[in-house]
């Protein structure tokens, strides 16, 4: 173990250094990816000093997802006290299903869910659990939603035609997990979005009441808190009257940007949202904790026992419920996600919290107001979010992205709104800095303005 935790070090070493000198690691093929690097599993055990090599290697050309010239995806950066907490978690290596087996890392779990069903408002009867990402803590609600309208569901199956309902912009988890669960994706009503990307409540009405008129049986809405393109956020005060009225489940998919429930200065984003019955967030993007780490949680803790505890007596042996994390939880044996949050949380405090969350609505408003001077670029982004969608001298977002990928500059992504594309730069990193998100217009402007790379963009064919 000590000669592996020596080993284990100077391989991060050499990470730290590599993400200086080489923020965007130059990428391999797919089809050379097998001659580039010994994957390989033989017979014979490797030598100590190939097994070294190849990890070296591995650290060398593996995408940086920490370094600050990565915006592509809404997670990004390093925050040393979480990771601290997730190492801490694999040496220990508890499974939360029990008391008995993870001891007072059921109660750093508790801890979490209570505080985040008080700071949102939730009754004294409010629960939660560790889901395996946010799509899975999105599955959670829609099954906790389809029990309650129908609890015979969990025996005898679905024998009736149930829709739900989420905007045109929400994630694709939605209808995927409408298939898992037996509802089918034709059940899934995509609601119209504003000019903004939020859902338009009276048509959500419109499509329910149109749904019941032929037969079907509405039961839950998904509203979002950030969606995956724009970062924008529905409106939960007109949405929650309308599940009020036809008495539907109101989950908020707070993914990507539910964590402005930490800021004084955003959480006004979320207004209303006590009035909900669910509500996820995955602490792995806003607040930058290695993934995977998302919340759900429920206004009522007898959904969360009614869709997923099972009586096992070979599990189940000591303590009560409320501390066998088991009889709520989507797995049976699962990893320790709860430490890197509390370890976080412990030592910077929800003021701590508040200034990782405010941080990233600051540097979108750098990006913005920059792109806002420089007439070369066009904005398709509005305030309140950390979504900054833009086009650089109406350059194919496609091809500029693709470009900066393959050459090592940039690792940035692209996005659709209302049959736009444009450039989707994410200030989620949580190592990013003011001037970090200026050397990111400076790294494109540069590239493109070499005239090499001119040449190559306006002769690439999907530059239309
Ligand atoms: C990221 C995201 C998800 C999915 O979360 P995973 O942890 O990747 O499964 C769901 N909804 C929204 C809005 C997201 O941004």
């Amino acid at each position: 173990m000590i000669n592996d935790i020596k080993l284990f070090n100077e391989l991060v070493e050499l990470l730290l250094q590599e993400e200086k000198k080489h923020p965007v690691a130059t990428p391999i093929d797919t089809d050379k990816l097998y001659q580039a690097l010994d994957l390989k599993l033989n017979d014979e055990p490797a030598l100590d000093s190939d097994f070294k090599k190849i990890l070296s290697q591995l650290i060398v050309s593996t995408p940086k997802t920490a370094s600050t010239s990565f915006f592509n995806q809404l997670f990004g950066g390093r925050v040393s006290k979480s990771i601290l907490g997730d190492l801490l978690a694999v040496m220990l290596n508890n499974s939360m299903y029990t008391y008995k087996v993870a001891g007072p890392q059921v109660g750093i779990e508790k801890t979490i869910l209570n505080k985040i069903c008080e700071i949102i408002g939730y009754g004294t009867e409010s629960d939660g659990t560790f889901a395996p990402g946010g799509s899975m803590s999105n599955y959670m609600a829609m099954i906790m939603a389809r029990d309650r309208f129908n609890p015979t569901i969990r025996s005898k199956g679905i024998h009736s035609k149930m829709t739900l309902y989420t905007s045109e912009d929400s994630h694709y988890s939605i209808s995927k997990n409408a298939s898992l669960i037996g509802i089918g994706r034709e059940q899934v009503r995509l609601i119209k979005t504003n000019d903004f990307g939020e859902m338009l409540a009276d048509d959500l009405e419109l499509q329910i009441k149109n749904d019941i008129a032929l037969g079907c049986e509405p039961f839950f809405v998904n509203a979002t808190a950030g969606t995956t393109v724009l970062g924008a956020f529905d409106d939960i005060t007109s949405i929650s009257k309308v599940c009020k009225t036809y008495n539907l489940w109101l989950h908020v998919d707070g993914a990507y940007c539910g964590a402005v429930i930490f800021s004084k200065s955003y959480k006004h984003l979320l207004k209303d949202l006590e009035l909900t019955d669910s509500f996820s967030v995955n602490a792995h993007k806003m607040l930058g904790t290695p993934l995977t780490c998302s919340i759900i949680v429920t206004q009522n803790k007898k959904h969360l026992y009614q869709s997923f505890s099972n009586d096992a007596e070979y599990l189940y042996q000591t303590n009560d419920d409320e501390f066998n994390l088991g009889k709520t939880s989507l797995q049976c044996g699962r990893r320790n996600d709860a430490l890197k949050l509390w370890t976080l949380w412990k030592s910077v405090g929800n003021n701590g919290l508040e200034s990782i969350v405010d941080k990233q609505f600051y540097l979108a408003d750098v990006a913005r107001n920059y792109i806002k001077s420089h007439p070369d670029y066009n904005l398709y982004s509005f305030d309140n979010s950390i979504s900054v969608c833009f086009n650089y001298k109406n350059i194919s977002a496609k091809t500029l992205c693709t470009l900066l990928y393959e050459h090592s500059k940039l690792m940035v992504g692209y996005g659709t709104f209302k049959e736009e594309e444009f450039i989707r730069l994410v200030t989620i990193n949580t190592l990013v800095e003011e001037h970090d998100i200026l050397n990111f217009f400076k790294t494109i402007e540069h590239f493109v303005d070499s005239n090499n790379m001119i040449e190559t963009i306006s002769n690439s064919p999907s530059d239309c």
